[in-house]
């Protein structure tokens, strides 16, 4: 389970490396975010839920059913939308709304 961050999308915002717990998000020397070691990576999805300029990609291993789709958020007021797109380009979009999310 790891993340991939694609340098064409990333604005070098920076609020992805203040939420890992595991302090693995490391500015690169055009101040933009890279991954120091993906294997270490536990997939909290904390990053994922800060970037908006869906420039993290999150790969759904097989052990989650994913066989290769990737998942990213995209925020939208309160509502916050889980978009999973699958090898073939299809997309799903889950939406919450983080207001009642402990409604769960
Ligand atoms: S939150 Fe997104 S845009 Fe901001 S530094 Fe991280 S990957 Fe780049
Ligand atoms: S998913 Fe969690 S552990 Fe992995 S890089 Fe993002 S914030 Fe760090």
């Amino acid at each position: 389970m790891s993340i991939r961050i694609d340098s064409h999308k990333c604005i070098g915002c920076g609020k992805c490396r203040e939420v890992c717990p595991g302090s693995l998000l490391l500015a690169t020397d055009s101040g933009q975010t890279d991954i120091s070691e993906p294997k270490d990576c536990w997939g909290c999805t904390s990053c994922l839920k800060e970037c908006n300029y869906n420039a993290i990609q999150y790969y759904l291993g097989a052990d989650m059913g994913g066989r290769g789709s990737t998942l990213y958020t995209r925020q939208e007021g309160q509502l916050m939308h889980w978009v999973v797109t699958a090898p073939n380009g299809s997309e799903k979009t889950i939406t919450i709304d983080t207001k009642q999310a402990n409604a769960y």
